[in-house]
């Protein structure tokens, strides 16, 4: 079981990458990761402190006026030599992001990695285009122009469910567009956002560029919201965290891009293809054990296919594998933390005085209970306004609920606080159409659920946050436009003067 990647001896050095360099963190409180899947300490390490947050963030002002005024193809080539750096050492990002998620090799070797190169290749070439509004004589007498230009340092804060997907996420297009960075990771997966920061200086990303602290949000997180050298602060974890952020960061008027929870609405209309709708739910919820911003958690079926779409989903659930992250054949590993597992396992009690749990809810038993393992869980029968159909769950559960008419359907998936992902499942391309239009989210799925593209923006609607991950969208939140304004007519006495001095 042990030393399935070497955390400790890796970072031997710390788990504060500042200027270049890992270093240890100066908060006199220690942190331990947990490998999920055995409950066994792999890796302890000193937590970032208020000083080391003020190190990281100098470090990145000191290295913004070279950054920010190298060329694109300097930044684009550097990002290249970055994206090749990745995949060679896929394997061990791969390992890492398992060992300290409990994410199945299978996931990482085939999602989280290949997804994050892909990423970066991206923003590789998204940096030599950025887009602007050409110039233009718009007032006959002057000529007009906008300058994109980054706006200084970024303070990232990220979660444990997509570490590495979500530092590269972060840091990508902030430093693509001229930007230094300091991220901090979740304190409980703190080795992929560190790999990513070394291999972009082992690549010839210059020093304070990329910094990361590994601190709590309340000490670290908070800290570098409110910093006053940080211009920008860019955010992805839950809602109720995100408020917090939203008001310290308010306080000293930086820009916020927030990327916050979802409960994505997973809606079958009576035309569709039963199995695929039933395949795409069960992989779409079960995907990283639940544990994806937009993994499908309610589902509505139309009621005349609402019983074969419970059974049916509920037999293919039976057939995931759940097992050791490690293990050849395991489809689902387990959840983040015990923590995490008996939360999701409280919701799913609570559920159980009014609606009916059809198949999971309880822990997996014999040589997996060491583990913070949870079952693949179906429940039906529960009211719209309940708890399970509300609340944020994030785990391995899926709630499915009958609707009547398509209004009825568009109007519960549009009834939750949150709107990040949704998708729709008919043969109809007129239901798909108006369902694509009227369900309030940052991305709809037609016959498929959680796919993402480099190219095309992730965000939310409504209390899932504001503003876009990937795609050139992104260039929309790490950059400011300026306006340069000359005048053409070289002449003392304007004409548009006359407002101040008068009839001459
Ligand atoms: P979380 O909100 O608890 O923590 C996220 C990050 O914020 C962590 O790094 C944490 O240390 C930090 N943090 C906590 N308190 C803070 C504070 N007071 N000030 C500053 N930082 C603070 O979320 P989590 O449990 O790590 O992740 C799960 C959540 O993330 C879910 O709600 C999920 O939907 C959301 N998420 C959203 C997206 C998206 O793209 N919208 C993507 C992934 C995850």
């Amino acid at each position: 079981m042990h030393n399935r990647f070497p955390a400790q001896e890796r970072f031997a050095a710390g788990a504060q990458f500042i200027a270049g360099r890992l270093r240890q963190g100066t908060s006199g409180r220690t942190h331990a990761v947990v490998d999920p899947a055995t409950g066994q300490e792999v890796f302890t390490y000193e937590l970032a402190a208020p000083a080391d947050v003020d190190a990281a963030v100098a470090a990145a002002r000191a290295a913004f006026p070279a950054w920010s005024g190298a060329t694109p193809a300097e930044r684009s080539e550097a990002l290249h030599r970055l994206a090749a750096l990745l995949a060679e050492r896929a394997e061990d990002f791969a390992r890492a992001e398992s060992l300290q998620c409990g994410k199945p090799l299978k996931l990482t070797r085939e999602f989280d990695v290949p997804g994050t190169i892909d990423n970066t290749s991206f923003f590789a070439g998204a940096a030599r285009h950025l887009q602007g509004q050409s110039a233009g004589e718009y007032s006959g007498d002057h000529t007009s122009y906008v300058r994109r230009e980054p706006i200084g340092v970024v303070g990232s804060i990220a979660p444990w469910n997509y570490p590495l997907q979500m530092a590269a996420w972060k840091i990508l297009p902030a430093i693509a567009a001229g930007n230094t960075i300091v991220l901090k990771p979740a304190e409980l997966t703190p080795l992929t956002s560190l790999m990513f920061a070394q291999a972009a200086t082992d690549a010839g990303l210059p020093d304070g560029v990329i910094n990361v602290v590994t601190g709590t949000g309340k000490e670290a997180g908070e800290h570098l919201v409110g910093h006053p050298d940080v211009a920008m602060t860019s955010f992805t974890g839950s809602t109720a965290v995100g408020k917090r952020v939203a008001e310290i960061a308010t306080a000293t008027v930086k820009r916020l891009h927030l990327e916050l929870g979802g409960k994505a609405p997973f809606v079958v209309f009576d035309d569709a293809d039963l199995d695929a709708a039933a395949h795409g739910a069960v992989a779409g919820a079960l995907i990283n054990s639940g544990q994806d911003c937009t993994a499908a958690t309610r589902a509505y079926v139309q009621r005349s296919r609402y019983d074969e779409f419970v059974e049916r989903t509920a037999a293919l659930m039976a057939t995931v594998r759940v097992g050791d992250p490690f293990a050849a054949g395991t489809d689902l590993g387990p959840l983040i933390s015990h923590v995490q597992r008996d939360r999701v396992a409280g919701f799913v009690d609570r559920a159980r005085a009014y609606a009916r749990v059809v198949t999971g809810g309880e822990a997996p038993r014999g040589t997996l209970k060491v583990g913070a393992y949870y079952l693949p869980t179906l429940i039906a029968d529960a009211a719209q306004d309940s708890e399970i159909v509300q609340s944020e769950i994030f785990g391995p559960v899926l709630v499915v609920l009958p609707f009547d008419g398509d209004d009825e359907g568009i109007a519960l998936a549009n009834d939750t606080p949150y709107g990040l992902a949704a998708s729709a499942w008919t043969r109809d391309v007129f239901r798909a159409n108006r369902a694509t239009r009227e369900i309030q989210a940052g991305c709809v799925w037609v016959n498929d659920h959680i796919p993402i593209i480099s190219e095309m923006p992730h965000g939310g609607y409504k209390q899932s946050g504001f503003g876009k991950d990937m795609s050139p969208y992104s260039f929309e939140e790490y950059t400011q436009i300026k306006h340069v304004m000359f005048d053409n007519t070289a002449v003392a006495e304007k004409d548009w003067h006359r407002t101040v001095f008068g009839d001459r």
